[in-house]
């Protein structure tokens, strides 16, 4: 149903460009595609949202970024959570 542009990006940069997107340091550009793929993606969505409770519990964004075997992990168990 939706049309994906060429430059969509997948859940693995969306994840990686979280922190900057909640710091408001993201390009317009970069901005633009990370909000077209959090409107396709629940996935991603839900993982915003999960940052926005870590910073609010934390009062921090947490340092380190997540792994792509971490992400893998993440997304299988949101996949069996939806089901
Ligand atoms: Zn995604």
């Amino acid at each position: 149903m939706t049309v994906m542009p060429a430059d969509e990006l997948t859940c693995q940069e969306v994840v990686e460009l979280v922190t900057s997107y909640l710091e408001e340091r993201l390009a317009s550009e970069d901005r633009r595609r990370f909000d077209e793929h959090l409107a396709i993606c629940e996935f991603c969505t839900e993982y915003l949202r999960q940052m926005r409770l870590t910073i609010g519990a934390l009062g921090a964004l947490p340092e380190e970024p997540i792994s792509s075997d971490a992400l893998a992990e993440l997304q299988k168990a949101f996949r069996s959570f939806k089901r």
